[in-house]
C-alpha cells in the first residue's frame, strides 16, 4: 500500500519559529518577571530582525554545467537557486543560528537546495556530487539546534542542500505487526495523520514535531514528549534506506529478534546526515490512546521530586510509569506559572499547597485503555504521596498539554526585547544527576554573568529510565552586544561541566557543530577512530555533511573510561 499525503507545511519563518501568526504576545506580568528577574532597564521590542530584502547572500558559485546536470535528475522546479530559499536554509534553529539570520547574515548559504523526489533521484545527486566535489547537508525539517545543518563547505567548491519535503508519503503498514513504513521527509504531523484512520500512532511528540521530520528523527535519536512511554526514536526505528556517496545500503531487519551480527543499523541511527541520505525508514507503531488521564504534583525540592521519580520507576509495576513525566525545578516552576500565561484556577491551587513556598511541580499523562490508565494513576499516586508528594489535580497536566507546542514561539519575542534565551540538555545516572544539575546549572549562571549580568537557568526532567534521567536547561540573560560570543562561552561552560560530571553531551539534540569537540570525552579517541573508519567506507570523499559528528578538533581532554576501575560510580 502507498499513500500520498498533501501534507501542508506550516510557513516557517528564515529568523524564527514557524507561523509568527500563531505566536501569542507576552503579557505585562511576563515583562515584568522578565525585566525585574533580568535586571534590564527595558525589555521594549527594539531588536527585531532585518528585512529578509536586507539579508546577505553570498554568490551562488554553481556552473552552470553543474546545475543543468542537477536539474536533469530532478526537473528544474525542484533546483532552487533563488535567495529566499537560500536564506531558509542557511543554517537551523539554535540561538545563535537565529541571531546571525535575524542580523541579516546568510552569507554561509548554500549554493543551490535541490528537492529530490525519490531514492534513485538521491543517488544520482550524490553520484553528481562526488565528481564535482560538492558537499551535501541534508535537511529535513531544519530544526537543529546543534548547527546540524549549518552549510558548512569543507573545503569542497560548492555545497547543495537537499531538503526531503517531496519524500512525504507513508510506503506500506503492518497494523498486524505492528510497524510503518514511511519516506524520510514525512513531518511530525503528517505522520499521526496517515496512522490515526487505522487507530495507531508513532508517539513521538518532540516539542519540533509540527517542523521535524521522520529522517531527523532518525538522523539525530531524537526523544519526544511522551518517550518516557513510547520510547526514543531510536528505540522505535527498525530499518533505514540509506543511499551513500558508495551505493544503497539497508540496515535493520524486520524480524522481531536477531542474532545476525551486530546491529548496523545503529551505524544509520544518530549519523547526522555524515554517511548517506536516509531516504525511507520502517518504525514501530503503537494503538492509538483510548484515554489520556493527567496528574500533577508538587513536591517540595528539586531533589525530592526526583527520588519521587526515580521511586516512581523502579517501585511501580512495571508499565506503570506515565507515558509523560516531567518534573520542573522551583524556578521553572515559578516561570511556568510567569511566562506561560496559565489558567488563574490553575495558579491558585497550586499556590495554596500548604508549607511548600518554593515547590517544584511534577507533570503526568497516562495513556491507553480508561479503567487501566486510572488504575495505574491511583498505583503512582501512592509512590508519589509516600515521596512527599502533595497532588493538584489534572489541570496543569492538561494546560501544559494545551500549549506544549507553543513555547519556540516564545524565543523570537525575547529576542526582539533583547533577551538572550537557549536551551541544552543531558542525561545521568540516578546517582550523578543532582550533581550534575548542580554543577550544569552553576557553570550556566557563572558563564552568562561574568560581565556582572543578572541571569535566569531553569531546569526540567523530562525522560525517566530504569538507571537515570534527562535535565533540560532552559537560561535567560540580557542580550550581550557580541551575542554569539555570549553564546559560546555559555554552551562551552556548560559543556565542559557536563563532561566533568560524567554525564552525556546530549540527551536528544545530538552532536551537530556544537557538540562535537566534547564527544571525544564521551566515546574515547578509539571511539572517534571507528567513527572515522565508518565514514570514510561509505564516504571517502567526505563530502556528507562535513564538520558534524566527527570532532576536528577536540576541545576537553578524553576521559572515556577505559578499564573497570574506571566505570566506578563516585561517591
Ligand atoms: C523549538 C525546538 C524544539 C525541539 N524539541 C526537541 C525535542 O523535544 N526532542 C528532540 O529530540 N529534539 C528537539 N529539537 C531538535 C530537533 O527538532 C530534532 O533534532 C529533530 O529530530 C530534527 O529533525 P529535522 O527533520 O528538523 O532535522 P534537521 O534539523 O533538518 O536535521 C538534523 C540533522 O539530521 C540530518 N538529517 C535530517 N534528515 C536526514 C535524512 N533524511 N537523512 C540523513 N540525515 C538527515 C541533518 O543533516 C542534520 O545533521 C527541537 C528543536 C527546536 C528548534
Amino acid at each position: 500500500m502507498v499513500t500520498h499525503l498533501t501534507e501542508e507545511i506550516s510557513p516557517s519563518v528564515w529568523y524564527g519559529w514557524g507561523d509568527p501568526a500563531r505566536a501569542k504576545p507576552l503579557g505585562p506580568g511576563a515583562l515584568e518577571f522578565l525585566r525585574s528577574t533580568l535586571g534590564l532597564a527595558s525589555v521594549a521590542p527594539v531588536h527585531p530582525p532585518v528585512d529578509l530584502a536586507e539579508v546577505r547572500v553570498g554568490p551562488a558559485s554553481l556552473r552552470e554545467t553543474v546545475l543543468a546536470e542537477l536539474r536533469a535528475i530532478t526537473g528544474a522546479e525542484h533546483v532552487a537557486i533563488d535567495a529566499t530559499e537560500r536564506i531558509l536554509h542557511a543554517g537551523g534553529k539554535s540561538t545563535p543560528d537565529l541571531l546571525r539570520r535575524r542580523a541579516g547574515d546568510a552569507l554561509d548559504a548554500p549554493d543551490a537546495v535541490i528537492f529530490p523526489g525519490t531514492a534513485e533521484e538521491v543517488r544520482e545527486i550524490l553520484a553528481v556530487c562526488v565528481e564535482r566535489k560538492l558537499a551535501v547537508v541534508t535537511f529535513g525539517g531544519g530544526t537543529s539546534v546543534v548547527g546540524g545543518v549549518e552549510p558548512l563547505r569543507g573545503g569542497f567548491d560548492g555545497i547543495i542542500t537537499l531538503d526531503m519535503r517531496r519524500m512525504n508519503r507513508l510506503l506500506h503498514l503492518d497494523p498486524l505487526s505492528r510497524t510503518a513504513s514511511f519516506e524520510a521527509g514525512i513531518r511530525g504531523p503528517a505522520i499521526e495523520a496517515a496512522l490515526a484512520p487505522h487507530g495507531l500512532t508513532l508517539g513521538h511528540f518532540p516539542q519540533s514535531h509540527q517542523e521535524a521530520t521522520l529522517g531527523g528523527y532518525v538522523a539525530t535519536r531524537s526523544s519526544g514528549q511522551s518517550s518516557t512511554g513510547y520510547g526514543r526514536s531510536d528505540e522505535l526505528v527498525k530499518s533505514a534506506h540509506l543511499e551513500t556517496p558508495m551505493g544503497p545500503f539497508d540496515a535493520g531487519s524486520l524480524a522481531p529478534g536477531t542474532a545476525a551480527g551486530p546491529k548496523l543499523l545503529d551505524v544509520v541511527v544518530g549519523s547526522e546526515g555524515t554517511l548517506g541520505v536516509i531516504t525511507s525508514a520502517t518504525l514501530k507503531v503503537s494503538p492509538a490512546p483510548a484515554e489520556k488521564v493527567y496528574g500533577a504534583w508538587s513536591f517540595p525540592s528539586f531533589a525530592a521530586g526526583t527520588e519521587a521519580l526515580r521511586q516512581l520507576r523502579h517501585h511501580g509495576v512495571r508499565g506503570d510509569m506515565p507515558h509523560v513525566c516531567r518534573l520542573s525545578d522551583t524556578d521553572e516552576t515559578a516561570s511556568t506559572f510567569k511566562l506561560g500565561g496559565w489558567k488563574t484556577g490553575a495558579l491558585s491551587r497550586y499556590l495554596s499547597v500548604r508549607g511548600q513556598k518554593t515547590p517544584t511541580l511534577a507533570l503526568f499523562v497516562w495513556e491507553g485503555p480508561a479503567p487501566q490508565i486510572r488504575a495505574r494513576r491511583r498505583r503512582s499516586a501512592r509512590i508519589l504521596r509516600r515521596a512527599g508528594g502533595v497532588p493538584l489535580g489534572s489541570l496543569p497536566g492538561k494546560s501544559w498539554e494545551h500549549g506544549r507546542f507553543s513555547g519556540p514561539y516564545l524565543r523570537d519575542e525575547l529576542l526582539t526585547r533583547g533577551v538572550y534565551v537557549e536551551t541544552l540538555e543531558t542525561a545521568a545516572t540516578w546517582s550523578r544527576l543532582e550533581e550534575t544539575y548542580r554543577t550544569v546549572r552553576q557553570s550556566i549562571l557563572d558563564a552568562l554573568g561574568e560581565h556582572g549580568a543578572a541571569a535566569f537557568v531553569q531546569t526540567h526532567i523530562s525522560h525517566v529510565y530504569p538507571d537515570g534521567a534527562s535535565l533540560y536547561f532552559t537560561f535567560l540573560s540580557g542580550l550581550e552586544k557580541d551575542g554569539l560570543a555570549q553564546n559560546a562561552r555559555v554552551k562551552d561552560a556548560a559543556s565542559r561541566a557536563i563532561v566533568a560530571a560524567g554525564a552525556t553531551i546530549t540527551h536528544h539534540h545530538a552532536v551537530g557543530v556544537d557538540h562535537a569537540p566534547y564527544l571525544n570525552a564521551e566515546i574515547g579517541d578509539l571511539g572517534i577512530t571507528i567513527l572515522t573508519s565508518i565514514k570514510n567506507a561509505l564516504d571517502p570523499e567526505g563530502i556528507m555533511n562535513p564538520g558534524k559528528l566527527i570532532p576536528k578538533q577536540p576541545s576537553v581532554p578524553t576521559t572515556h573510561p577505559t578499564t573497570l576501575a574506571d566505570t566506578k560510580e563516585r561517591p
